[in-house]
């Protein structure tokens, strides 16, 4: 059974936002993790207030549980800690700086990197590659990443103890605040090398270029992004990678219009022909084709070429070409001609 909100802030059902605000502050203090070694029951009692707090402190949510209680609120979608706008992050974000509970020591990861590449539809049949090249921050090669000098050895941070955090005390707008973050001296690590690497100066990483060959998938569409594990900036000795996110950017391509796997082009056809019945060229993916266009055809009319329009993303057969028919009427007519166009009018009308 959920303890009453109320109760767990120490408020009346009637209290105002802001000594709402003051009970769940004054707790916060009694129970946060910094102050609080000795209350193994810290951390759970910290995170019930947290959970009141986020509930009373948003009056749609109050409203609801007064009215519905504990049931109400579930049945309404709200889960307790489920983030959001207004969620405990949040809250631990506006009082902390960051959850206190969440633990935040070692060396970090290396961040991401974004490219982008361009291609052109054609090549999205088959899918290609592109030699991408960027700045990134690799491992240091003479160190193997590590950070120390040949035959060195290391020791522990004697700024954070090994623990690669250290506790800040602040003054923020809640009054005084407790926060931690990486250790500068051994940038979150928690050892640093005897002797450090010359290349490097110890830190395991040097910024500078590097080359990767991208493969672009067949049937990708503009915009989408392919992330490469692992292909990001190196991060501190001894944790992973960031990774590396590819935009490919499709060049437009005034001959085709796109459709997930259909494609569209014109089969720009003269009048006699669309009359008649004939052949034209039109454009498409893999080159110029024959399509036949057939008698009495009209502007907008559509011939479709099964198979010729682009692989689905991850494969599967191919969508279709359609070559939308747009009648060319000469614009001048040569005396002979003319004469044979007023014969024809005469036939036809
Ligand atoms: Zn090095
Ligand atoms: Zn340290």
């Amino acid at each position: 059974m959920p303890t009453d909100y109320y109760e767990t802030l120490g408020v009346t059902r009637d209290a105002e936002p802001d000594q709402i605000k003051k009970a769940f502050r004054r707790l916060a203090r009694e129970l946060h993790p910094d102050v609080n070694d000795h209350d193994p029951e810290a951390e759970s009692k910290f995170k019930e207030a947290a959970e009141a707090y986020e509930v009373l402190s948003d009056p749609e949510r109050r409203g609801t549980y007064d009215r519905f209680g504990h049931e109400g609120l579930r049945s309404g979608g709200w889960a307790p800690g489920a983030g959001g706008p207004g969620g405990i992050q949040d809250i631990f974000d506006a009082f902390f700086g960051g959850d206190p509970f969440r633990q935040q020591t070692g060396p970090s990861s290396g961040a991401d990197i974004g490219v982008r590449v361009e291609v052109e539809l054609e090549e999205l049949v088959a899918g290609t590659t592109r030699e991408v090249s960027f700045e990134a921050v690799n491992p240091c090669e003479a160190c193997d990443g590590e950070g120390a000098a040949a035959g060195s050895g290391f020791t522990q941070c004697e700024a954070c103890g090994g623990a690669g955090e250290v506790r800040r005390v602040s003054d923020g707008i809640f009054g005084r605040v407790l926060s931690s973050g990486p250790c500068d001296r051994c940038g979150g690590v928690g050892r640093v090398p005897d002797r450090p690497c010359e290349a490097c100066g110890g830190a395991g990483r040097i910024a500078g270029r590097r080359s990767w060959e991208v493969d672009v998938p067949a049937g990708i569409e503009d915009g989408q992004r392919i992330r490469i594990n692992g292909a990001g900036h190196a991060g501190q000795p001894g944790a992973p990678p960031g990774d590396l996110y590819v935009e490919v950017r499709v060049e437009p391509d005034d001959r085709f219009a796109r459709r997930d796997t259909e494609i569209y082009t014109r089969a720009e056809t003269g009048v006699t022909t669309a009359m008649l019945g004939g052949e034209v060229e039109i454009e498409a993916l893999e080159g110029r084709e024959t399509l036949e266009v057939p008698a009495g055809s009209q502007q907008g009319d559509e011939i479709l070429l099964k198979g010729h329009g682009l692989p689905a993303l991850g494969g599967g057969r191919r969508g279709d070409l359609h070559a939308i028919v747009e009648i060319r009427v000469p614009k001048k007519l040569s005396r002979k001609q003319r004469e044979a166009a007023l014969r024809l009018a005469e036939e036809l009308e």
